[in-house]
């Protein structure tokens, strides 16, 4: 292929395809240390967009939950922070399988094998990429400290997914493969909402937002994906400006007024401590009207998460307290 200077995107580069093989003691998936970060990493990436929320409109759009290389039990590297501001963000796809599979547990073991196949196989010294959005629509820390520097808003650890082109840009890599087909609604929403609160936190332009072939001869981020680069650009910008969320409707996404319940699903946020807003607000609703009782302030905090876990509970799902895809579509069919 075209793209050899970057490794995860060679052909032999797997991602997904059967069980990789993950060092015994990462196989369990996250430990209760991990599970607490992934809560303490939440409040910690809302947080950070709440310290740029308190100069700006009290709508301003919340960061997405991001959950830290500790919450998805990444091996332990040591990374040193690049001083000064990055001034790009440049998009990829895994060339991984475009998986059905939406959950937080598959988000977390895809970050383990990639990091995996990057040290052991790239000989890189941690994941290339600094972030991750899944199919299912979650955020995910890559590269050991990058969410720590994005908080920060100033200094960044240098990655690796551009060749050796990497100083002053952020990379984000998109699970699936986009040569013909594009993300998931709710990957589409979360990248939005993640390159939005990166641009802010760093003050990175929209028009900086880039695919990985416009540095590189590579497919990546695939000829479909790269077409709607334009339509990314945009939608971060007005979110931006706007202060409100603005998301696109990509070619082959259902219209709204058309959605099931579980395409709606598929189109929400991905919700956890430390989210706030109107989609909160309407979780909260939709819990209630469940029988799983609790206010609707429009913030997730503790009660709104006992509630969620016994909602998932009672709904026999994995019961982590997060709202993704599959908790939204039965607190839809239950509303
Ligand atoms: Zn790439």
């Amino acid at each position: 292929m075209t793209d050899a200077p970057c490794p995860p995107h060679r052909p032999r580069h797997a991602l997904g395809v059967g069980p990789a093989p993950l060092p015994r003691h990462r196989a369990a998936g996250p430990t209760p240390a991990g599970r607490r970060a992934v809560l303490a990493g939440a409040a910690a990436a809302v947080a950070s967009a709440g310290t740029v929320a308190g100069a700006a409109p009290a709508h301003a759009f919340a960061g997405p939950v991001v959950h830290t290389t500790a919450a998805w039990g990444a091996r332990r590297v040591r990374t040193e922070r690049t001083p000064g501001r990055p001034t790009a963000l440049v998009i990829h796809h895994m060339a991984s399988p475009n998986t059905s599979a939406t959950s937080l547990s598959h988000a977390f073991a895809l970050a383990r094998r990639c990091q995996a196949d990057h040290m052991d196989r790239a000989g890189f010294d941690d994941s290339g990429q600094h972030f991750t959005v899944t199919r299912g629509g979650h955020c995910l820390e890559g590269r050991t400290g990058s969410l720590a520097a994005l908080r920060a808003g100033d200094g960044y650890v240098t990655g690796a997914h551009v060749g050796g082109a990497n100083t002053g840009k952020i990379g984000v890599e998109c699970e699936g493969t986009y040569t013909e087909a594009l993300p998931t609604p709710a990957q589409y929403r979360a990248l939005v909402q993640l390159a939005a609160h990166i641009c802010r936190r760093y003050g990175i332009r929209p028009s900086a937002i880039s695919g990985h072939r416009d540095h590189r001869a590579t497919q990546c981020p695939g000829d479909a994906f790269h077409a709607q680069l334009d339509t990314l650009r945009r939608d971060v910008a007005r979110t931006l400006d706007s202060g409100v969320l603005s998301v696109s409707q990509l070619p082959g996404h259902p219209a709204g007024a058309r959605r099931g319940a579980a395409e709606e699903a598929a189109s929400l946020p991905v919700l956890g401590p430390g989210s706030s807003g109107q989609h909160v607000r309407r979780a909260q609703r939709l819990l209630t009207a469940a029988g799983h009782r609790v206010p609707d302030t429009g913030t997730f905090a503790t009660r709104t998460r006992a509630a969620v876990v016994a909602f998932q509970r009672a709904e026999r799902i994995v019961a982590d307290g997060f709202i993704g895809p599959v908790t939204w579509g039965r607190l839809l069919s239950h509303g």
